[in-house]
């Protein structure tokens, strides 16, 4: 807007139609420059969702991998039983593909663990704030009261 105003001071002595021209070249360029930061602002500014987004996008590389190795491993053995490979190089291999694999289906097993614990930890929470609400209405002598009340409806002490 300050950039139309100028444009608009600037082009003064010109006709109304130019000037109008001019102040709409002006505001579509700034658009365009507003698009542009929205595109560009996300590849400077941190992020707030990015771990997600780069979690979800390991746990799929994770399963390709797997994938891409249990064939291998499928490979080998076909090649095995044609015997095109010696049962020596078949046991290097096959061992080292499996040991890969194993890995890759550990992480992805981890992946899963670290959500069931967020999960956990979410339920302890809450569970634990049911237990402080809890913990305000109650009395000395035993008896449980609102959360919000000031005195025990059993024996009247001030809670
Ligand atoms: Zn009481």
């Amino acid at each position: 807007m300050l950039a139309a105003t100028a444009t608009v001071i600037v082009a003064t002595g010109q006709s109304p139609a130019n000037i109008i021209i001019l102040s709409l070249t002006v505001v579509s360029v700034s658009f365009v420059g507003l698009g542009a930061y929205r595109i560009l602002s996300p590849l400077v500014l941190p992020e707030v969702d990015a771990p997600m987004t780069i979690a979800g996008r390991t746990r799929v590389a994770l399963e390709r991998e797997k994938t891409l190795v249990l064939r291998s491993i499928k490979e080998l053995e076909f090649d095995f039983a044609m015997g095109k490979i010696a049962k020596a190089d078949f046991d290097e291999m096959s061992g080292r593909l499996r040991a890969r694999a194993l890995g890759l289906m550990r992480q992805l097993d981890e992946g899963g663990g670290y959500r069931e614990q967020i999960q956990k930890e979410v339920e302890q929470r809450l569970a634990g704030a049911q237990g402080a609400q809890s913990a305000q209405g109650a009395c000395d002598c035993g008896t449980q009261n609102d959360p919000d009340a000031r005195f025990c409806k059993n024996c009247g002490a001030k809670l």
